[in-house]
């Protein structure tokens, strides 16, 4: 992809102050801590780093980048460091990708409730699988390999289904428990009903909307990962890894005015532009930063933080040894070096840092690359 000519930097730079001036007293702890990150992300003020080529020998100079998970220049390389990850954990096997939808009645609740609600959605949909794939039981979130350890660890079990789980099943068991989990915050008055969802604070009109969610069928669907896992997880990465809008979008900045590329979902994705101006473009990009430690991504089962180093291991030694499939797993070496972010642009080989500098450092150096 090539650079942008103009980046959400840019207009904090030249309005950021005006903007703060207007804003501060709403902002939050972590919107200014974004607002900073954006503002010094790859400038001499965040210090730098030397890299070298392991091959050719060629050395270039950068400015460190921010980090921030809300920063336009940063989130694309979140997310190849987050893909280059999962690709290591992935095993020799065909995975599923399954979706777990919620009826969209429930739309206004989630609004008001965001935290609430994508906890409820991870914990039901992790557990519906766990709990249904009894047999293999260890499985992972939202992309997961068909089998996976025996109860006893000592063995790699195959699904018997085409499908790999009955989707039926799966479906009305997340609705069981995804309701139950509701009505439970509902019980103990944590669900905020305000707003369109002000009607729903009185019980008897939640109990008749959960009665009627339960009649229908919500849509669980399961398909093979036909591209292979890394095309299913690129795919999320898309979603995993968004920031309010990214650099490619901007078109233009004059005249205190910010004109970028949109997506019209109600008329069908069609593309737009709008023009704002600067300050209330900068208003709508600092309201989608999320609240400290709210996570996009979750790992449970096998992929469970406590436990994942070691059923890797032992998964990728049980697999190797129930013989059907490709035995060969890849050593990590030439997966490390395929995956490597960041490559020499003389001779293609993976650059490493060797030296880095402070801000102060910075400020004697004359030559850059920024890039
Ligand atoms: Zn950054
Ligand atoms: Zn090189």
């Amino acid at each position: 992809m090539t650079r942008p000519t103009l980046e959400v930097a840019d207009i904090l730079r030249a309005q950021g102050d005006r903007f703060l001036e207007r804003y501060r007293s709403s902002f939050g702890f972590q919107q200014l801590k974004a607002f900073r990150a954006i503002l010094r992300c790859r400038t001499a003020a965040l210090g730098g780093h030397r890299d070298a080529c392991l091959r050719c020998g060629y050395q270039t100079i950068s400015y460190n980048s921010c980090r921030n998970r809300h920063c336009p220049k940063c989130q694309a390389q979140a997310r190849e460091r987050w893909l280059a990850a999962r690709e290591r954990e992935l095993f020799d096997t065909s995975y599923f990708h399954v979706v777990f939808t919620v009826p969209h009645e429930l739309n206004v609740l989630a609004l008001e409730n965001p935290r609430l609600f994508y906890d409820l959605l991870f914990t039901a949909s992790a557990q519906t699988l766990l709990e249904i794939a009894s047999d293999p039981k260890h499985l992972g979130a939202e992309v997961i390999p068909a089998g996976g350890l025996s109860l006893d660890h000592r063995r790699w079990v195959r699904p018997r289904y085409p499908f790999f789980l009955p989707v039926k099943v799966l479906s009305r068991v997340f609705r069981g428990k995804f309701l139950a989990g509701l009505k439970r915050l509902h019980r103990r008055k944590k669900l905020q009903c305000a707003g369109p969802a002000a009607a729903l604070a009185d019980y008897k009109q939640f109990a008749k909307l959960l009665r009627r969610l339960h009649r229908h069928d919500w849509v669980v669907y399961a398909k093979p990962a036909f591209g292979g896992p890394m095309q299913v997880l690129r795919y999320l990465g898309r979603y995993t890894h968004r920031v309010a809008i990214s650099n490619h979008r901007l078109v233009a900045f004059e005249r205190e005015r910010v004109t970028f590329r949109w997506k019209d979902y109600a008329r069908g994705g069609k593309q737009g532009q709008m023009t704002l101006a600067a300050i209330e473009f900068l208003r709508r990009f600092f309201l989608h930063v999320l609240p400290k430690g709210f996570v996009r991504i979750r790992h449970f089962g096998f992929l469970a933080n406590r436990f994942r180093a070691s059923h890797l291991a032992l998964g990728r030694q049980l697999l190797a040894s129930s013989g059907s499939r490709e035995q060969e797993v890849k050593t990590n070496d030439a997966r490390s070096e395929s995956s490597s972010l960041w490559h020499c642009p003389r001779c293609g080989a993976a650059m490493i840092v060797i030296q880095r500098f402070t801000a102060v450092e910075l400020s004697a150096c004359i030559y850059f690359d920024s890039s």
